[in-house]
């Protein structure tokens, strides 16, 4: 079978809600794939910012082959050994003291919204059930993480919401305090707006959020989902902004290519919620959680967090060398690329494809997740390709 065959045949039997990329991979080793045909790619994608290990790094793939084979799951009415052994290595290593664990990003926000309206109506009564979060955010596409979510082209179509969602600009302290009132009970924001065009948020207007929800009793979350797990040099990037928030949610490459999500708790939060007050019967699957624990083994133990900073800076370096880049935004190996406005950015990914590079896309600009053990060798090489590309 050709790639024509499976891309074809995906148009014809799956719901065509993605804008795919014409490639059909296939296999992978490191941060290099192949499709159907056997073509090979860079690829400095990582899913989107999922294999965090790159295709079939050898440790993962025998957590997560030995797992399989002794226990693929079972239900959250029994213990089970890899949940544990990943809790406690991942509250030991962010400082957190409790963690639910789901399936997806978005499911991680939905217990981190749930932990707030029940801290805000335990603590301050009924009506104390909103919650603010950023324009131009992205927390997820089930109802009530896509209301959290401040972009009005993701919500039109899919009214009634569930309410409860108030919306302030990145780095506005003054729309903050003017958005605050009683029925306030937490803050939800990204570090790193991923999906919103890779923009960081200020230091000093996080400082503040973090300081404000001390101050006013409410709770203070950070979406990880994308920026956490290494992505910007450090295991968590609130570390990198000096805070330390109440809840952060945590998904995309914390089991380095299997479903996951996770909702890191402190002494505050983690009590919040009791028997059956939340649920999930994949939550805390025992493959993805064996696959989590090999990927906190490899960037905490065999030293793959160390670099990701310096290889950070080495694809900045090298991309501001090259004549069409305007400008870089992100941290670490988050990266968002401005291109001279004669690219656009979705025909410069496709070009990309077609060339042997896999990229991705955030609003206007070129994005690049590449797996945290990228090798030198394929950073150069998929740099070439870029720069080939745009001539
Ligand atoms: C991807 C993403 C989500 C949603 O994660 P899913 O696993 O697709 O549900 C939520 N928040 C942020 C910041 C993300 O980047």
């Amino acid at each position: 079978m050709t790639n024509e065959y499976y891309i074809e045949n995906d148009k014809k039997y799956i719901a065509n809600t993605y804008k795919r990329q014409n490639v059909v991979l296939a296999r992978g080793k490191g941060s290099t794939a192949y499709d159907v045909d056997g073509k090979k790619y860079i690829d400095f994608t990582s899913g989107i910012g999922v294999n965090s290990l790159g295709y079939c790094n050898e440790n993962w793939v025998s957590a997560v082959c030995a797992q399989a084979q002794t226990m693929q799951h079972t239900s959250n009415i029994f213990y089970s050994v890899p949940d544990v052994l990943l809790a406690e290595k991942l509250c030991k290593a962010t400082g957190y003291s409790k963690v639910f664990f789901a399936n997806s990003g978005a499911e991680a926000n939905e217990g981190a919204i749930k932990v707030a309206r029940k801290y805000g109506t335990d603590n301050k009564g009924k009506d104390c059930v909103n919650i603010i979060t950023l324009k131009n955010s992205f927390h997820g596409r089930t109802i009530a993480s896509l209301e959290a979510t401040g972009q009005d082209v993701f919500h039109k179509n899919f009214y009634p919401f569930t309410g409860g969602f108030r919306y302030v600009p990145i780095n506005d302290t003054a729309a903050l305090e003017k958005a605050f009132d009683n029925t306030v009970c937490a803050v939800m924001i990204e570090l790193v707006q991923g999906e919103g065009g890779v923009v960081a948020a200020d230091k000093d207007f996080v400082k503040f959020v973090y300081n404000f929800c001390k101050e006013k009793d409410i709770l203070f979350i950070v979406d990880e989902v994308q920026t956490g797990v290494g992505r910007t040099g450090t295991l968590l990037t609130s570390r990198q902004f000096g805070v330390i928030p109440d809840i952060t949610t945590l998904a995309k490459g914390l089991a380095g290519g299997l479903p996951i999500g996770a909702v890191l708790m402190n002494e505050k939060t983690g009590g919040v919620l009791g028997f059956s007050d939340h649920g999930s019967t994949f939550g805390g699957n025992p493959v993805s959680c064996a696959g989590a624990y090999a990927v906190l083994g490899e960037l905490l133990d065999k030293g793959v967090l160390e670099d990701v900073s310096a290889k950070g800076d080495y694809f900045r370096k090298e991309l501001m060398a090259i004549p069409a880049v305007e400008d870089i935004s992100g941290l670490g190996m988050m990266i968002g690329i401005t291109l001279n406005d004669k690219y656009k950015a979705a025909d410069i990914a496709a070009k990309c494809a077609e060339n042997g590079l896999l990229v991705l896309t955030a609003k206007t600009k070129i994005r690049f997740l590449p797996p945290l053990n990228i090798t030198k060798e394929e950073i150069d090489e998929g740099l070439s390709i870029f720069k080939n590309v745009l001539g």
